[in-house]
């Protein structure tokens, strides 16, 4: 069966259209979305219609909780907590309760998804280091851990003979037997790699191949719907940058 995995979609409807449209040439079977359908973009009512329809499998990341005031945003920087206010006056009832309803952690087969790490999911942390990603091993039993998050798409193995993590380079990889995989599956709707096409995986599990893709979107129709909103400018410019 091949899973289309897709994250961090922000509010930004170009992007998820660009993707949803790339999604569904591939023929995917299952199509899984990890969290953060809303916050920093212009179009939280109509991006929560879409991810609603199109996933068979949706989790809720921290934006998401954000938006429904369930988290402490003291600590996110002035132009996220701007966009956080803008979206919680936006929200219809109907997507408060479609993102209330979402959980933040779902196994399947031989695969776990969370928006941002395996340990404590809802603690909203980064694995921003092999010393976090190898920790983060041990609390998972899948092979393949798909995460959000962090916008930055990156596939890291563990190689369990060897006790051994490091980072794949390259946007197709073969699943070996004898490793465990944690996968970063990047943004749809605020790239930050230095990329600024929308990101997302396809996991083909009888091939065993993960691929990174990345797609092109109409950035300055997004960038306009921003400013339009009188959401700060620098959450549009950020898009052209892919930071
Ligand atoms: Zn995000």
């Amino acid at each position: 069966m091949q899973y289309a995995i897709y994250s961090d979609v922000h509010g930004n409807l170009q992007a998820l259209k660009a993707v949803v449209a790339d999604i569904e040439k591939a023929g995917t079977a299952k199509k899984i979305f990890l969290g953060d359908a809303v916050g920093y973009g212009a179009n939280p009512n109509e991006c929560i219609k879409i991810i609603r329809e199109f996933s068979d499998i949706a989790l809720a990341g921290n934006h998401d909780h954000a938006a429904l005031n369930l988290i402490d945003i003291s600590f996110f920087n002035p132009f996220a907590k701007e966009a956080v206010f803008w979206t919680r006056k936006q929200l219809t009832r109907e997507s408060r309760e479609f993102l209330a309803g979402l959980k933040v952690e779902e196994s399947l087969n031989d695969i776990t998804l969370v928006h941002a790490t395996p340990c404590l999911p809802e603690e909203w942390n980064y694995i921003f280091s092999l010393k976090i990603a190898s920790d983060n091993f041990k609390c998972f039993d899948r092979k393949i851990c798909f995460i959000g998050h962090s916008h930055v798409p990156i596939i890291v193995t563990l190689n369990e003979k060897q006790g051994r993590c490091y980072v794949n380079s390259g946007d197709t990889m073969n699943i070996s037997s004898g490793c465990r995989y944690i996968i970063n599956i990047g943004s749809v709707g605020q790239p930050r790699d230095g990329d600024n096409r929308s990101s997302y995986v396809l996991y083909d599990d009888e091939i065993q191949t993960v691929t990174i893709k990345r797609v092109a979107y109409d950035i300055a129709e997004t960038q306009s719907a921003i400013i339009k909103a009188g959401l700060p400018s620098s959450l549009a410019e950020r898009l052209g940058h892919g930071r």
